[in-house]
C-alpha cells in the first residue's frame, strides 16, 4: 500500500472513509486529507473513496453514486442539535441566529442531507429548521432524493451573509440556494418570518419566485426569475400542483406559498405553529 493509498479513519467510530485515490490539492475543510478533494479552479469539493457518513463532508460536496456505502440513502440523512460553540453555532451566531425572545438555539436542528443538483450529480446539502418539523424535513428531502428530484444547492443562509437577514436572503435567492432558518422579519416587515422560527423552507427560489400581483401586473425583484413568472411554461424545476415537491411537502402537512392569493411565494413551504405569535418588534442594535 503506497502513501497515496492508505486508509483514513475518522475519529467518529461509526464513520470512516476509505481513501482510494490521490489528490493534488486537499480542501481546507477541516475534514482532513483523504475525505475530500478540491478542484483548484472551480473550488468544487468531491468526496474521496467510499462514503459512510456525511459528518465530515461540507455542504456542496459531490458524491458519485458508486461511492455510497449504503443503498438505503436514509442512513446518510441526519438531524442533530446545535450546541453553543460547536462549528454550526460558530457559523450562524450573530448572523442567521441571534439570541432573542422568539426562538432558542435549543429548539433548532441542523440537518445534513443528500440531493441531486441541476447537473444530476449527488451533492451534500444542509438545513436548519425548528425541532418540531425536523423529522418531517428530513423525510421530505429523503423522499425527494429517492425520486431524483433536483435542487441546485442547499447551504445555510450564512454562506451568503451580507450583515442583514433580509439582504442575505436576497443574496441566497440570487444564487438559487435552498434554505430555511433565518432570524428575520417577513417581507411585509410587520411580522416575524416563519423562516425566523425555522418553520419555512424555500426551494429552488430562482425558478419559484416571490411575485406580487397587487397592481394587477406581476411584480418580482430578482432578475434571475424573469423566465419563471409564467408558471405554465413547463420549464424544469418550476413548482406547480403537479410537481413532486408540492405533493411531498403537503403530504407532511406543509402549505405552499403558491396557493396564497396575494402575493404568491412559489418557493415557500411552511408548517406553522398555530400558537406562535409572530408580532415582531425589530431588534435594536
Ligand atoms: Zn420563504
Amino acid at each position: 500500500m503506497t502513501k497515496d493509498h492508505k486508509k483514513y479513519a475518522a475519529a467518529a467510530a461509526a464513520c470512516f472513509l476509505l481513501l482510494s485515490q490521490a489528490s493534488p490539492v486537499w480542501a481546507q475543510t477541516g475534514a482532513g486529507p483523504g475525505v475530500v478533494q478540491i478542484d483548484s479552479e472551480s473550488g468544487r469539493l468531491t468526496a474521496v473513496g467510499t462514503v459512510y457518513s456525511l459528518d465530515l463532508l461540507e455542504a456542496g460536496t459531490r458524491i458519485d453514486k458508486s461511492q455510497m456505502a449504503f443503498s438505503d440513502a436514509g442512513r446518510y440523512f441526519t438531524v442533530r442539535e446545535i450546541r453553543r460553540n460547536d462549528s454550526v453555532f460558530q457559523r450562524i451566531n450573530g448572523r442567521s441566529y441571534q439570541d432573542n425572545d422568539y426562538i432558542s438555539l435549543e429548539s433548532l436542528r441542523y440537518l445534513k442531507v443528500l440531493h441531486y443538483n441541476f447537473d444530476g450529480e449527488i451533492q451534500v446539502g444542509e438545513l436548519i429548521v425548528h425541532k418540531d418539523i425536523a423529522e418531517d424535513a428530513r423525510n421530505i428531502f429523503l423522499e425527494l432524493f429517492d425520486a431524483g428530484y433536483q435542487i441546485q444547492s442547499m447551504y445555510l443562509i450564512d454562506n451568503y451573509w451580507t450583515g442583514d437577514g433580509v439582504d442575505s436572503d436576497s443574496a441566497s435567492i440570487d444564487a438559487n440556494n435552498t434554505s430555511a432558518f433565518c432570524f428575520r422579519q417577513s417581507s411585509d416587515a410587520e411580522t416575524l418570518s416563519n423562516h425566523a422560527l425555522g418553520r419555512a423552507i424555500d426551494l429552488n427560489p430562482q425558478q419559484n419566485p416571490y411575485v406580487s400581483y397587487r397592481t394587477g401586473e406581476p411584480v418580482w425583484s430578482h432578475e434571475n426569475a424573469d423566465p419563471y413568472i409564467d408558471r405554465d411554461t413547463g420549464l424544469p424545476h418550476v413548482i406547480t400542483h403537479d410537481d413532486l415537491a408540492y405533493q411531498i411537502f403537503t403530504k407532511y402537512g406543509f402549505t405552499w406559498g403558491g396557493d396564497w392569493q396575494e402575493p404568491k411565494d412559489y418557493q415557500h413551504f411552511v408548517k406553522e405553529d398555530p400558537a406562535s405569535d409572530r408580532t415582531f418588534t425589530p431588534l435594536s442594535g
